[in-house]
């Protein structure tokens, strides 16, 4: 059975409740988790309070060393860690493979970045006096994290968070908990001081919400759902606590008619599907020039058509790629609404539309890879996110038309533009709507780029020496002689 790791130690909730978390893929039970309350929250925050001043203190220099040491004994339990990953998520075992390594990315990143931490000497208008801007860690931070990606994005506020000298709780996903745990607890193993790395399972509504209302936790940095991401920025906010919400999105992808196709293809391809098209930032709306429609679009299904369905800890056979199940039923059954109201308002399905069929995915939440076309701009996958492997296409006449359909839309996260044309690539960064813009690139947070959302995708940036700004407060200091 898991367990919760708060102050150097594996511990049960404190009612000794229980429950259940299940392989996406067959519904077998992969492993029980501690069922915590508010009590076990606090007892977690209390914990990371009190490491806070001496974790605070330590030198740059020994965080970092301690910081690479976490990786390197992550690293050599890598098989283990993506196996259970793909047992409780679902996500074929090449892409929890890739997500270790995503994630041991982030944390030596960060490593690094601990002792290069600057402030500033600034001149006054004041006789003999001088000011500076000295950088402050900000105390316990909480880190709310989802399902889809459990591990990066758990990293990527941990990282972060201990290079700057705060001490974390992390609350992952109810339905994720497991490699969390058993990463977090290799962390402690590798030396970290008690208290200062702490996770603790349960209800978002009741673990997450103590989080957000508890006065000793003086940061959130959430990834989610933008309905979550809004009543955490209000509840949060409201007790005067720094936030950062990392939210849905919907990529605009537009090809214009001079890319270079094939790329442009499999870039459409592994940016939708990646992760059975469970990610924030995945390709969900695709914008191809009439000129090389038809082309991009024959391409592409045949594509897609490679992809088989099935439990991600078997391989597909070559040329076939594997693609895991939908991480729960109700997600599955959200992106059956979604492509029956774009049906309904006449798209057509050129590939996919519906569950596989036979016993071997009866007891998984599987659904095909689909393609739309046709698709009216009123429909749901057009209007709102869509969590899962279907994407629907749009021909358009030109580049402006292309913009101005990709920023008609609540979300403003990633967004990406095929071409070769320099104007059209300086118009595309220039006036798409978004925290990042690819350009002849796959939909991919780099560590070393800021990366988030605007408009409905949320506020403030993971990734990058910006996502330290997040974790010190500039402390202004004026010295007389
Ligand atoms: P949710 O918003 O449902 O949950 C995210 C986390 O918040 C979970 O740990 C959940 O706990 C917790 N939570 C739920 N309610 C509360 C509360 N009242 N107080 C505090 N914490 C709470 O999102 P999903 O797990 O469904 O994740 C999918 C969403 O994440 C998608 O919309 C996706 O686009 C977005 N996302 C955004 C990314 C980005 O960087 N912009 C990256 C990846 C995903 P519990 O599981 O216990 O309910």
């Amino acid at each position: 059975m898991a367990k919760m790791f708060i102050a150097g130690e594996s511990l049960d909730s404190v009612t000794g409740e229980t429950y259940e978390v299940r392989n996406p893929a067959n519904g077998e039970v992969v492993d029980t988790a501690p069922k915590g309350n508010a009590d076990d929250a606090r007892r977690s925050i209390d914990a990371a309070q009190a490491a806070f001043d001496e974790w605070s203190r330590t030198s740059a220099e020994e965080r970092a060393n301690l910081l690479f040491k976490t990786a390197e004994i992550v690293e050599a339990e890598r098989k283990s860690l993506s196996e259970l990953l793909t047992r409780e998520q679902g996500k074929p075992f090449q892409e929890s493979n890739t997500e270790i390594e995503h994630f041991l990315h982030g944390l030596e990143f960060y490593a690094g970045l601990a002792s290069k931490v600057r402030g500033a000497q600034v001149p006054l208008p004041a006789k003999n006096a001088y000011g500076m801007v000295v950088r402050k860690p900000l105390g316990v931070c909480g880190a709310i994290v989802p399902w889809n990606f459990p591990i990066t994005l758990m990293g990527t506020k941990v990282g972060p968070a201990l290079a700057a000298g705060n001490t974390v709780v992390v609350k992952p996903a109810s339905t994720t908990p497991l490699t969390t745990i058993r990463i977090i607890e290799m962390m402690n193993e590798a030396g970290l001081p008690k208290g200062v790395l702490n996770v603790v399972t349960g209800p978002g509504s009741i673990v997450g919400e103590e989080l957000l209302r508890n006065p000793k936790v003086r940061r959130i940095a959430f990834t989610g759902e933008s309905a979550t991401g809004k009543h955490i920025a209000s509840v949060a906010c409201g007790e005067f606590k720094r936030v950062t919400l990392e939210l849905g999105g919907s990529d605009p992808m537009i090809v214009c008619d001079d890319a270079e196709i094939p790329k442009a293809i499999t870039g459409a391809m592994v940016g939708r599907f990646w992760n059975a098209g469970q990610a924030c930032l995945a390709v969900k709306r695709l914008y191809i020039f009439d000129k090389v429609f038809d082309e991009f679009v024959e391409g592409l299904v045949s594509k897609v058509s490679r992809y088989e369905v099935g439990d991600g800890m078997t391989r597909a056979e070559k040329p076939k790629i594997r693609m895991g199940p939908l991480h729960t039923s109700d997600q599955r059954d959200e992106i059956e609404a979604q492509v029956d109201d774009a049906v309904s308002r006449g798209a057509r399905v050129l590939i996919g539309g519906a569950r596989p069929e036979g016993e071997d995915y009866e007891r998984g939440f599987f659904y095909q890879p689909t393609i739309l076309v046709d698709v009216t701009d009123d429909a749901r996958v057009v209007q709102e996110e869509t969590f899962g492997p279907v994407l629907p296409i749009f021909r358009v006449s030109s580049l402006d038309e292309a913009i101005e359909r990709a920023n008609n839309n609540i979300y403003g996260l990633g967004s990406s533009i095929w071409t070769k044309n320099l104007d059209n690539i300086e118009s595309a960064i220039d006036r798409i709507e978004a925290g990042n813009v690819w350009v002849n690139s796959l939909h991919y947070g780099y560590d070393e780029l800021p990366f988030g959302g605007v408009k409905a995708s949320g506020f403030g940036r993971e990734h990058g020496p910006e996502a330290l700004d997040y974790y010190l407060e500039p402390k202004g200091v004026v010295i007389t002689r």
